[in-house]
């Protein structure tokens, strides 16, 4: 198991509609981060602020500049969907997740609490 290279299939394949924010996440852009509750409509995210209909790609996702690497630009309040990923090795693997080393596929238990050994500081562990 290796840490996030950034390369951003994560956030490409679920930033078009296919995240959820909580209602209190919600209540906190709205109260000290409009510009991103702008993207929320009905409790759904991401959303165009001008037309209510999902975004094609999440409008937080940035590429570097001369790199394959992607930050967020709203990293620090990020939903708790972004934070907690990944979770399970099934998910890593469907996924093509670049955390996955080829002996991961092999031990899935192993990698499982190497795993959530990395995501400690994020959410909590995952059978
Ligand atoms: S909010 Fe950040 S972490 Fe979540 S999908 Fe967008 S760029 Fe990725
Ligand atoms: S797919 Fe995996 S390696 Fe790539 S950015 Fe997401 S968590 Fe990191």
């Amino acid at each position: 198991m290796k840490e996030c290279n950034q390369c951003g299939k994560c956030c490409i394949k679920y930033g078009d509609g296919g995240l959820s924010a909580s209602a209190s996440e919600i209540e906190t852009w709205e109260s000290a981060h409009p510009e991103i509750y702008r993207y929320v409509r009905d409790g759904k995210i991401w959303m165009n602020p001008d037309t209510g209909q999902p975004l094609e790609r999440c409008p937080w996702l940035r590429k570097l500049p001369n790199q394959s690497k992607y930050i967020c630009d709203i990293y620090e309040v990020r939903p708790a969907d972004c934070k907690y990923y990944p979770t399970t090795i099934d998910e890593m693997i469907r996924d093509e997740c670049e955390m996955l080393e080829a002996r991961d596929r092999i031990k899935p238990k192993l990698a499982q609490k190497k795993l959530n050994k990395i995501m400690a500081a994020s959410r909590p562990a995952f059978e």
